[in-house]
């Protein structure tokens, strides 16, 4: 076969939060830049992926293929109370022997690799089959920034951060304070520390880092990556902002029964509620949630899940739903079912954001759910739970001005009933989540501009990528016809 057009491999970590976003990267490249793409996913995410995601208007499936790869196993190999990381970077470890075999069958070579986090190990492959290596940051800049960061930090600097519990100062960014910092950075002598500080030096081993955000969302950040005195020089590697990468929606063709309600509610009326993909909260946190909601009187949709007492990651990858009435106030559907809808596990989350009867989002502080809030327009309240959230939710509350938060949230106490009335009422009637929504809007103008097809940063940014793929296309071509 004769090949015109570059080919990238992209590698995605399990779970939606992963999926979904390098999906959307996957249709930018085939749709506005010329690629072939290959999207390699764990099985377990192979079926949502084709059905429900990779299908969009303006996309060209016959550009892009989703090929599931054996879930390993990786039970006698990892701790089974270890952090979700530690799981996730040992599958993705261990399906690279597979992967090398799909690519090693592919004629011509693919002239990309894009990993997503916790595929880094894969860049070796680069090497392998003279491909350039890109990684997919489906976090932000900060998390970027950070993780990068981390390893470099002199062993005094890094006892202030973590024993001290003194604010780290990150380059040109904004200082990350000890009770946001990432969980795996906090005990030099854990398991999670030893894997995971190391891996922040395999970013600069890449050929570029793609990033999920974009000026306006990051401006402090972005600037100091790019900035070869600041981060830029701890990085040495060109980093690509090409967010926000969002599954363009339009709930009025989508069919669903929580949009049918939705059809019924006013305008920016009713509050979303979900913690992502895999976060729970304990079971009295549930129960003041709930008891929140009511005695708010405003109206709801609550995507629930069983409370897990424990690591609130414990269900990421867990398909376990059970019986709604088995963890909720006795007649609590029932109390609230005239203003309220509870969805057990999953919803469609990008449509009923965009929905217009949304006008408040309580939210994880998921990346993607946060760019998904963004680009409807939609104020948050933030809970964050694990890994990059909190320091989500301090740049939406503190410096974007986008959400609120609880206090209590940032020393893990429970957040009282009477505390969730009030953040709800702030976000949905007062004054305060009026003027959310007004900057959140402006934010979205500016995403949207971000975005559009012609000339945009983030187009700008993919196009750049492109080039190099092209110059190495046609460099491979020079040495077959020399
Ligand atoms: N999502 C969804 N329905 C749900 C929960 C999640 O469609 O009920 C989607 C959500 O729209 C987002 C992704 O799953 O695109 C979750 O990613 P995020 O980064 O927000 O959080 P994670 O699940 O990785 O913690």
């Amino acid at each position: 076969m004769h090949i015109t057009r570059p080919h990238a491999v992209m590698f995605a970590s399990p779970g939606m939060g992963h999926v979904i976003p390098v999906i959307e990267l996957g249709k930018r490249l085939a749709g506005s830049h010329g690629f072939q793409v290959t999207i390699f996913v764990l099985e377990a995410d192979a079926a949502s992926a084709q059905s429900q995601f990779l299908n969009s208007p303006g996309c060209d499936a016959t550009l892009i293929d989703v090929i599931g790869l054996p879930t390993p196993d990786i039970s006698g190999l990892v701790n089974p109370s270890g952090l979700i990381a530690i799981n996730l970077l040992t599958m993705m470890r261990e399906t690279i022997p597979t992967l090398r075999s799909k690519i090693e069958e592919m004629q011509p070579k693919p002239t990309a690799l894009i990993v997503d986090l916790f595929g880094l190990d894969a860049l070796c492959l680069g090497g392998e089959f003279n491909m350039l290596t890109y990684v997919f940051i489906a976090s932000n800049a900060r998390f970027l920034a950070l993780t990068m960061y981390f390893p470099t930090l002199e062993k005094d600097v890094e006892e202030e951060h973590i024993i001290k519990k003194k604010p780290l100062p990150v380059p040109g960014c904004e200082p990350v304070r000890f009770e946001d910092t990432l969980e795996p950075f906090l005990d030099p002598t854990d398991q999670i520390y030893r894997v995971f500080v190391p891996y922040g030096l395999l970013f600069p081993t890449a050929d570029g880092l793609i990033v999920n955000t974009w000026d306006d969302m990051e401006p402090k950040t972005l600037k100091s990556l790019q900035d070869p005195k600041l981060l830029g020089g701890t990085a040495r590697v060109p980093v690509y902002p090409v967010g926000p990468l969002c599954r363009p929606v339009d709930p009025s063709k989508t069919n669903h029964p929580v949009l049918d309600w939705l059809d019924k509610q006013p305008e920016e009326s009713v509050l979303y509620i979900s913690f992502g993909s895999g976060g729970s909260l304990s079971a009295n946190q549930l129960t003041e949630l709930a008891w929140g909601l009511e005695l708010s009187q405003q109206r709801f949709v609550w995507v629930v899940r069983p409370p897990v007492d424990g690591s609130a990651s414990s269900e990421y990858l867990s398909t376990n739903s059970g019986e709604i009435h088995d963890y909720l106030p006795i007649e609590f559907i029932s109390r609230t079912q005239e203003r309220g809808l509870v969805v057990s596990s999953w919803a469609p989350q990008a449509e009923i954001l965009a929905h217009q009867a949304v006008g408040g989002f309580l939210t994880h502080c998921g990346w993607n759910s946060i760019l998904e809030s963004v680009v409807s327009g939609v104020p948050m309240i933030a809970w964050p739970l694990f890994a990059d959230q909190k320091m989500n939710a301090t740049l939406l509350h503190e410096e974007l001005g986008i959400a609120i938060r609880s206090r209590k949230l940032m020393s893990e106490e429970v957040v009282s009933r009477v505390e969730i009335e009030s953040l709800v009422r702030r976000i949905m009637v007062e004054e305060e989540g009026c003027e959310m929504r007004e900057k959140v809007k402006k934010l979205r103008d500016t995403a949207e501009k971000s975005m559009s097809c012609d000339g945009s940063s983030s187009h700008e940014s993919l196009s750049r990528v492109a080039n190099e793929c092209d110059r190495l296309l046609e460099r491979a071509k020079n040495a077959r016809g020399a």
